[in-house]
This record gives C-alpha cells, sequence and structure tokens, in this order.
C-alpha cells in the first residue's frame, strides 16, 4: 500500500499539474467508488482546483466548497487520463476538466477498497478523515511520548495504527523498527527516552528517504521499489550488520526485522522462516 511519502510526492505532482482546472465533471465509473451521499459531488462542477494535499495515506483534492478524499487502499492510483475511454481498465471514477484533461482513479484487483468520499466543511472532521492521529513526518517528542505511554502495545502494530499515527503502514514500520535497532515486539509503554528519541529520528530518516526517492520519479513507484533494509528484503543480507534479514509472518502481513540489529541476537517466535534459510 503506499504510504506517506508515495502519497505526498503524488499530492505534489498533482498539484503541480492541475491546480487552478475547473472541474467541469466528477463522474463515479463504478456504484462503490463514491462512498458518501452529501454533500453532491456536482457541488464541485464549475469550481477551481485549489490544490492537491495529503492527510494520513489520503490524498486531498480541494474544490473550495468541498474536498474529494481519495483513499488509494492497496492497489488504487489516482492519474492524469489521457485516453479518457469510455470504460476504463480497473477505472473507478474520474475527473474531467474545463480545458479537456482528467484524472482518472484505478483499482487494480478485485478488492474494489479504493473510494472517493466527498465532505464540505473541515475535512479533519468527517469520515474518512475523523480521528486519524498526527502525522507521522510532524509528530514532536512529546505527543510521541504521551501516545506510546497510553497505547501499550506492540510497537509495530502501534506504528501502523493510523489514529495513532497516520501515514506509515507494513513497509515503514518494519524500516522505523530496524532503523530505531527497537524489536517490532517491543511494549509501546516500556520504551525509555532514548528508544523514543532513536524511534522519532528513524521515523523522520525512513519518511525523507522515502520522499527523496518518490520526488525524484514521474509516477507512483510500486511496492518492490521502493528503498527499504528489511521489507521485502527477508533471507537477504541485513545491509547494517551481515546477519540474515528474519520474517514473522501473519494472514495479511509479514514483520521483517534483523534478530542482530533489533532484538539483541533473539529469534522471534516463526515456524516459516526457516523456508527462507538454507
Ligand atoms: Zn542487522
Amino acid at each position: 500500500m503506499p504510504e506517506l511519502p508515495e502519497i505526498q510526492a503524488h499530492a505534489e505532482r498533482l498539484d503541480a499539474g492541475f491546480a487552478g482546472a475547473t472541474l467541469e465533471r466528477f463522474h463515479p465509473l463504478t456504484f462503490t467508488a463514491l462512498k458518501t451521499f452529501s454533500p453532491a459531488p456536482e457541488t464541485a462542477h464549475g469550481h477551481e482546483l485549489v490544490y492537491v494535499g495529503r492527510r494520513g495515506k489520503h490524498l486531498l483534492l480541494d474544490f473550495g466548497e468541498v474536498t474529494f478524499v481519495v483513499h488509494l487502499m492497496q492497489g488504487g492510483r489516482l492519474k492524469p487520463d489521457a485516453k479518457q475511454a469510455a470504460k476504463p481498465r480497473n477505472g473507478q471514477a474520474r475527473w474531467r476538466f474545463a480545458d479537456g484533461r482528467a484524472l482518472l482513479l484505478t483499482e487494480a484487483g478485485t478488492e474494489r477498497k479504493a473510494g472517493v468520499w466527498v465532505v464540505d466543511g473541515d475535512p479533519e472532521e468527517q469520515e474518512p478523515l475523523l480521528g486519524l492521529g498526527p502525522e507521522a513526518d510532524r509528530i514532536d517528542k512529546a505527543t510521541l511520548t504521551q501516545l506510546l505511554r497510553d497505547n501499550p502495545m506492540r510497537l509495530h502494530g502501534f506504528l501502523r495504527d493510523q489514529h495513532l499515527i497516520a501515514g506509515m503502514g507494513r513497509l515503514l514500520a518494519n524500516e522505523v523498527c530496524h532503523r530505531a535497532r527497537l524489536s517490532p515486539f517491543a511494549n509501546t509503554a516500556k520504551l525509555d527516552g532514548d528508544d523514543v528519541n532513536q524511534l522519532l529520528e528513524a521515523m523522520q530518516v525512513c519518511i525523507n528517504e522515502g520522499l527523496a526517492f518518490e520526488r525524484g520519479l514521474d509516477e507512483m513507484s510500486s511496492s518492490a521499489d521502493r528503498p527499504a533494509h528489511v521489507h521485502n528484503r527477508i533471507g537477504e543480507t541485513c545491509l547494517e550488520c551481515g546477519d540474515v534479514v528474519r520474517a514473522v509472518e501473519y494472514s495479511r502481513y509479514t514483520v521483517a526485522y534483523c534478530a542482530s540489529c533489533q532484538t539483541g541476537g533473539k529469534v522471534l517466535a516463526d515456524n516459516t522462516t526457516s523456508k527462507f534459510l538454507k
């Protein structure tokens, strides 16, 4: 799933290309794409796109009176639509502008989870942004310390919980834990001041690296291409220490970590790791 760096760089790309363009028509292409009934998307017709921004893993298309909040989920993409085909492949919704250009939301796969919310007033006060935690690239030490203390849980899960901190997913959770040299299963309430400093610095470094990579591209990267030390590198050599990158497998995701860097050499319980080791 695209995370903060991918969404942020993409918002900047779309903003540079489309801000100032007047919306002629918003056109949902499936019954599931538009998640809201009111306000009507037509409210934005004839209005200029003020800016394209980001909140957490959502893109925000601000047309003044209303904002379109777009969540790409796993396989969604929002791209300039040169062809404007009547039935575009994987098409979910299209924004057509008065200058003849268009943006197309597509979603690959069959999950149909990507979507568009139309909101008026403050988008922060409404679904799907309501209750999101502070942005991962802006959180300060005091806030992070308090959140860790108030929400005792495994660090990896904490970093992925959008209601605690917004913007990070599986890749950044893996990378941040590794960069901070903290176990993904560390109890958040037991981290000390040094741990929190390492965590905060790791978040900033990993997000900035992702942003620098993503800003150098013309289109959003795919997951396999994103810079990573442990994510997608299970069974390979840790770039920091030469140990092997290990996995703890769950049904929907994999925690990747290096025992030497993060757990004092302790291998976390997982009976599937052996298949990666010769
Ligand atoms: Zn290592």
